[in-house]
């Protein structure tokens, strides 16, 4: 029979649990960061989608026309910045550290390595 985790409410086998003021928790929250449980998302997750935002704001456009017409364009803060959001996404997968908000916090990093790529396609010039 499995027990549900006080904490997060993951079903967890009975010989992974832990006692703690909360009643019986699971593995993971008995060894997660202090502030595991108080921040709705991680820092981790915070920085993800930080990263995606910067590379809308932060622009390095390189752009050459011929006859007016746009041969060639790359857009390096999009390119950085949209790689950064990429890797801080997947590290919040590896680290499993997405905040007290678990599926919300997993839906921001997913959303941030899918922007990151596309922005990261986009600072390349691969649309044009
Ligand atoms: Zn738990």
């Amino acid at each position: 029979m499995s027990k549900q985790c006080n904490v997060c409410g993951i079903e967890m086998e009975p010989a992974l649990t832990f006692m703690s003021e909360q009643g019986e928790i699971c593995y993971a929250c008995a060894y997660a960061p202090e502030d595991a449980g108080t921040k709705p998302l991680s820092s981790v997750v915070m920085m993800a989608a930080g990263a995606v935002a910067a590379s809308y704001v932060v622009s390095m456009e390189f752009i050459r026309t011929v006859n007016g017409e746009i041969v060639a364009f790359k857009d390096w803060g999009a390119v950085v910045m949209g790689a950064v959001a990429v890797l801080l996404g997947l590290l919040t997968f590896v680290k499993k550290d997405f905040g007290s908000s678990r599926g919300l916090g997993m839906g921001v990093a997913i959303g941030a390595i899918l922007l990151g790529a596309f922005r990261v396609v986009y600072g390349l010039g691969l649309f044009i």
